[in-house]
């Protein structure tokens, strides 16, 4: 195409197709900037963000307490490693623990780091304290998780996509069936030393596990001296209506994950955290990051768990999750059998589309054209995760345009066999 001709959209996702590597395929927008709940393209038009960056942004964009927070620290000190000490750290971690209830956090930066190091603790707890061979510790996981990117964790995803070609992987992982203790009770062995699960299933389309699942898997896990972990990187800090999704559940797990809202929506940060008989397995020299709690971050975190309480955000997902859940669940009615499900708990909502009428990125796509961002997770689901901080009005106003996205094309797929047979009936006439 002529340059002239071309777009500022058509422009930026050229350079981004020309010279990053292929391993994203991004809804065709490009984001200029944004604040609290919208986003704005190059062009200039406006959407409203359902999507929260996969629950990254759950404070909303550029929260102004948080850039504060941010520039404070930027006028004092960014990066130091964990060689020294700082002011920011200690005070966060307290914080963290308090909030979440456990004696001891790990700050890391991105979700799959926090997992991995979950991972490496499970397993010298499973050697050290269980009396498992070192090296022949397992780790049961459940079919359709979603824990990261590293080697070592897409060697135990189920999708195929995630890990081919990328072997060899490393072995100790053994998978269960989620929400299905007899598949829990058949993969526990002597050599199990934890359970690493989310406690609802994300990518795999916010699946939601059947009642009581969680509260055998701990009784079991107490059971056997087997960890259960809980990877709460997306489902974390109010999400899903309660500080933790494990609270739904009745039950404390022993290791918990944490990621992407406890950076506020600015950096990457998270956490692993665990009580001291459990934490006590690293020491020093066994494990580190280096940007890994550093001050910036802790800054940042700090004043994200503190917005979180002062802007009562679980409460508000709490509230806003069913209202969002009952409105959609009316679309779904109205757009049958376009729609088949809607599944979700507080601010995160999976709607299944049938396969036989329409992909999920399909509807993704037109919704962008319509001003509401979304993300679709496999073929068949549109996830929904918008910043807690959203308002009843600008929910009803994305779920209006969602409404109006499906009912065309529903109403398409009612006209499509007219269409066919008005063709048929076109070749009868000619012939
Ligand atoms: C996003 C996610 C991760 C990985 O986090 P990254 O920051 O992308 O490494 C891990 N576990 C769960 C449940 C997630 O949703």
């Amino acid at each position: 195409m002529d340059a002239s001709t071309r777009t500022p959209t058509q422009d930026f996702i050229g350079k981004e197709a020309r010279y990053g590597a292929r391993n994203y395929k991004p809804v065709p927008v490009v984001v200029d900037h944004a604040r609290d709940c919208f986003v704005w393209d190059v062009e200039g038009r406006r959407y409203i963000d359902m999507m929260g960056a996969y629950s990254a942004v759950s404070h909303g964009h550029l929260h102004p307490r948080l850039v504060a927070a941010a520039q404070r620290q930027l006028e004092r000190v960014a990066v130091t490693s964990r060689a020294y000490h700082g002011t920011t750290l200690g005070p966060f971690l307290e914080k963290l623990c308090r909030v979440a209830g456990f004696d001891r956090a790990l700050p890391m930066n991105t979700g799959a780091e926090a997992v991995e190091t979950a991972i490496k603790c499970a397993r010298r707890w499973g050697h050290r304290v269980k009396g498992i061979p070192d090296g022949r510790a397992e780790i049961l996981v459940a079919r359709g998780n979603f824990h990261g990117r590293t080697t070592t964790i897409v060697g135990f995803s189920s999708e195929p996509e995630y890990r081919a070609g990328f072997g060899p992987f490393a072995p100790g992982f053994v998978h269960f069936d989620f929400g299905d203790m007899a598949s829990v009770r058949a993969a526990t062995g002597p050599n199990t030393c934890a359970v690493l699960v989310e406690p609802i299933q994300g990518e795999a389309g916010v699946i939601v596990p059947p009642a009581g699942f969680f509260a055998q898997l701990r009784d079991w896990c107490d059971r056997n001296n087997v960890l259960l972990i809980i990877d709460e990187v997306q489902a974390g800090l109010g999400r899903t209506g309660r500080w933790f999704a494990f609270e739904h559940e009745g039950i404390r797990p022993d290791g918990l994950v944490l990621g992407k809202a406890l950076g506020g929506g600015l950096l990457p940060v998270s956490a692993f955290l665990a009580d001291d008989a459990v934490m006590a397995v690293f020491d020093p020299g066994s494990h580190g990051s280096t940007f890994g709690g550093n001050a910036l971050a802790a800054a940042v975190a700090l004043e994200a768990l503190q917005v979180i309480e002062d802007e009562h955000l679980v409460e508000r997902s709490a509230a806003l999750g069913e209202h969002l859940l009952r409105r959609l669940r009316d679309v779904a009615n109205e757009a049958r059998p376009l729609i088949r499900a809607v599944r979700g708990r507080g601010l995160w909502v999976g709607v299944d589309v049938d396969p036989a009428h329409a992909t999920a990125r399909e509807l993704v796509e037109r919704l962008a054209a319509r001003g509401v961002l979304s993300k679709e997770t496999h073929e068949t689901v549109i996830r929904f995760a918008p910043p807690l901080t959203i308002s009843r009005e600008l929910i009803d106003e994305a779920v209006d345009i969602f409404r109006q996205t499906v009912v065309e094309k529903r109403d398409e797929l009612r006209a499509a066999p007219r269409l066919e047979q008005r063709r048929r009936d076109g070749e009868r006439l000619a012939a």
